[in-house]
Formats: structure tokens, sequence, C-alpha cells
């Protein structure tokens, strides 16, 4: 058989061609969630051991010396300035991130502390809880993500556990979105600070994101009473979400106040 330069010179570039197309369909298929793929499963080769790994994006999970969660123990009694709430009612948009179960919160509520201003964009849920008290784990930490204008986050956790039903998350649990990026907005409105302790004393430190990539300069602040939950209703987002907590990271030379 003869082939000619022409047609060696054709193979190779159609060849060519589809690795590239491959290539791209690979890489765009991998980050159309907003990032490269990662998850808690400890054998999927992408659970927490391994977010450092993945991608450079994500560097800071494993090489970031201030990282959350942490154990909440040996704490230094100091006077921690009070948090400020201004919650208002938002309407109930609820997604499956894939990862956790988030509500969007409306436009208008804030916290300020240290008298900066921090705006409530979501909150989600961890099951079991991210945070340890004294190296024990809650059933469910509950995270209030805030964003202040000049960008900081401040994050605030509120743990639960094992106890009576909590009717406070009733709108929530009759509406969960059962597959991952699914949405569902229900005609009702709730007010988060509903879903918060009496007692607003807290944990204080500085932190990042538990999740890739793992970003730093995160005001942390866990409410120190828990709420509680019941075992049914507990069951009724791990069996859609899984276990999707971060295992607890060095204190390193950070400074815990409560
Ligand atoms: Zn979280």
């Amino acid at each position: 058989m003869f082939l000619s330069f022409r047609s060696i010179f054709r193979v190779i570039v159609t060849a060519s061609v589809l690795f590239l197309l491959v290539g791209l369909f690979t890489v765009t298929k991998a980050y159309s969630a907003g990032g490269a793929q990662w998850d808690y499963d400890v054998e999927s080769g992408h659970g927490p051991e391994y977010w450092g790994d993945i991608s450079g994006a994500y560097k800071t999970c494993k090489e970031g010396m201030s990282q959350s969660p942490i154990d909440l123990t040996e704490a230094s009694d100091v006077t921690l300035p009070k948090i400020e709430f201004n919650y208002k009612a938002t309407r109930l948009n609820i997604i499956n991130n894939g990862h956790a179960i988030e509500v969007k919160y409306d436009k208008g509520s804030y916290i300020i502390v240290d008298r900066e201003k921090y705006k409530l964009l979501q909150f989600h849920f961890h099951t079991p809880s991210e945070h340890l008290i004294d190296g024990a784990p809650s059933v469910m930490e509950m995270h209030l993500v805030h964003k202040s204008n000049r960008g900081k986050l401040a994050v605030i956790g509120v743990l639960f556990d094992i106890g009576a039903e909590n009717i406070n998350l009733d709108d929530i649990w009759a509406n969960l979105p059962e597959k991952a990026k699914q949405k569902r907005s229900v005609g009702k409105k709730i007010n988060v600070i509903d879903l918060m302790p009496n007692s607003k004393s807290y944990y204080a430190y500085f932190g990042s994101l538990t999740t890739p990539p793992c970003s730093e300069g995160v005001k942390w602040s866990v409410l120190r009473t828990p709420l509680e939950i019941s075992e049914q209703q507990v069951s009724k987002i791990e069996s859609i979400i899984g276990q999707n907590n971060r295992p607890v990271q060095p204190l390193n030379d950070r400074e815990l106040k409560k």
C-alpha cells in the first residue's frame, strides 16, 4: 500500500483536530460546574484529602495555614463584640448544588460586627457538623454566608444536636430538591433568625471556606448554643446529600476566642 505525503498529512491533521476536540470537551465538562470536580468521598480520588491536588485553583486547600473547620477547644475567654442581626424574611428559593442544600437569601438582610456591615447571601447545611466542640461533632451545622462591600466574608455557624423535631426547618425540609442542580421555589417566606438560638454568644477565629477553593480570610463566628433537630429530619437531608463535612484542620498559630 502506498500512502502519499498528502494523505499522511491529512491523517495527522484529522487526528490532531479530534484529539483537541476530545480534550476541549473533557476540560469543558470538568469545569462547567464553575471549577474542577470535587466531593466528600474518601475513595473517589476527589475527596477532602485530594482537594489541594485536583486543580491549581484549589492549592490553598493543602497549602493554607488558616483553614476551616477546626475543633473549637481551649478558646481564650475575652469580651467579643456583639453581632447585630438585621435579618428580614426571604422568599424560599432552595437549591441542591450537588454539595449541599442551599437557600438563597433575598437582598436586604445583614449583620454588623466590629463596625463592619456584611450582607447575608445564602445559608446551607452540613451533616454531620464541620466544627467540633471539644472534639465532639454535632449532627448538623448550618452556615450563614455574608459578604461586606469590601469583599470580606463572614460566616456564622449554627450547630444542631439530636432532640425534638425542629418545626422551623419544616418549610425547607418539605421542599428539599432531591437531585443535583435542582431548584425549588416555594410560595412562602421564612426568616432565618428563627433558625438561631436565643443566645448569640459565639466562638471566633479567622479561617477559610470549607469547600474548594478553600479561600482564607473568612471571619468565622460559631454560635455556642446548639439547636435541636430530630433523627428523622437528619436522615431526610442525609439521604439526599450524604455526609458533606470537611474534616477538622490544624489551628496552627491562630487565636480562638469565645
Ligand atoms: Zn458550609
